[in-house]
C-alpha cells in the first residue's frame, strides 16, 4: 500500500521534499514508460498494489498522525510503502512496524548515517532518526549501504548502536544482502550519486549509480514488510531526472514486495 507523507519540517537545510509524492506517482504512471518490474512483475495489473493517497496533517501532532496512520495499514495486513517527505518520517513509520513485527531488520540506503544525537538542537531532526530508532528499540538490526559523509559523533553512535555500515567505498556488498527475517527498506534518494539524482536537499558525490542501486535492492532475501523513499526534492530536480528514479526504485521495490 503506497502512502504519500508530505511533511518536510524536519529537513535541516533545504524545504521541498514535501512535495514529493504526487511527482514521483506522475513519474510512476508515465507514458514514457511501462509499469512493469524488471523482475517481471505487471504493477498494471488489477489489484497488484493499492495507493492510498498522500496523509493530510490536521490537528494532530505529525509524528503521531503518521504512526496512527501507518499503524492502521498493518492492522488491517498491509505492507506500507511510505514516499517522503523528510528522512524524519522513518521514525514514527518504523515505530508503527516495529510495534507489529518483531526481529527487524532495517535496511538503510543513505549517503548519510543520520545518527545524530540532535541537529542544531532538533533530535527530531532528518539527520538524526536512526539514532531515535535503536534507542527505542523499535529495530532489532540496522544495516546501512552507501555510507559516505561518517563523522566522528556518528562512527561512536554506530559503535554504541551495533549499527553494520556498509560504506560506499565498500561497494558492492550483494552478499550481505541476504538477510533473514523481516525487512524494512528506507531509501533515501541521496545513497544515489548527484549525477543520477540531482533533485536532493544534500548533494554528496561519490555515490551509487541507479543500476548499483537496483542490484542491492534487488539482492535483498528476507520477507520485506515496508519501505520508504524520502529526501527527494523536486525543487532541486531541474530535469526532473530524479522523479524518474525514484519512480523506478518504487516500481522495484513494489515488484520485490510482491513477488515476496
Ligand atoms: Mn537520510
Ligand atoms: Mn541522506
Amino acid at each position: 500500500m503506497v502512502l504519500g507523507i508530505p511533511f518536510d519540517a524536519n529537513s535541516s537545510w533545504l524545504r521541498g521534499a514535501a512535495g514529493a509524492p504526487p511527482i514521483i506517482r506522475v513519474a510512476l504512471h508515465s507514458i514514457a514508460a511501462n509499469l512493469w518490474t524488471e523482475t517481471g512483475v505487471d504493477l498494471g495489473a488489477q489489484g497488484m498494489y493499492c495507493d492510498a493517497g498522500d496523509l493530510k496533517f490536521t490537528f494532530e501532532e505529525p509524528f503521531a498522525a503518521i504512526e496512527k496512520n501507518v499503524g492502521e495499514l498493518l492492522t488491517h495486513g498491509l505492507r506500507p510503502v511510505c514516499l517522503g517527505g523528510d528522512h524524519s518520517i522513518t521514525l514514527p513509520i518504523v515505530r508503527a512496524v516495529g510495534n507489529r513485527v518483531p526481529g527487524l531488520t532495517i535496511i538503510h540506503f543513505d549517503a548519510h548515517p543520520d545518527l545524530y544525537d540532535e541537529l542544531e538542537g532538533n533530535r527530531m531532526s532528518h539527520a538524526c532518526p536512526f539514532a531515535r530508532i535503536m534507542e527505542e528499540g523499535a529495530a532489532k538490526r540496522l544495516m546501512q549501504i552507501g555510507i559516505r559523509t561518517m563523522t566522528g559523533h556518528q562512527r561512536e553512535q554506530a559503535k554504541k548502536f551495533g549499527v553494520e555500515v556498509i560504506e560506499m567505498r565498500h561497494l558492492p556488498a550483494l552478499e550481505r544482502m541476504k538477510v533473514e527475517g523481516p525487512i524494512y527498506i528506507s531509501f533515501d534518494m541521496d545513497a544515489l550519486d548527484p549525477a543520477f539524482a540531482p533533485g536532493i536537499s544534500h548533494r554528496e558525490p561519490g555515490g551509487m549509480s541507479a543500476r548499483e542501486a537496483i542490484a542491492h535492492l534487488h539482492a535483498i532475501t528476507g520477507k520485506i514488510v515496508g519501505a520508504d523513499l524520502v529526501e527527494f526534492n523536486p525543487a532541486q530536480d531541474n530535469t526532473q531526472m530524479t522523479a524518474t528514479v525514484a519512480a523506478k526504485l518504487l516500481k522495484e521495490i513494489l515488484g520485490k514486495m510482491i513477488l515476496n
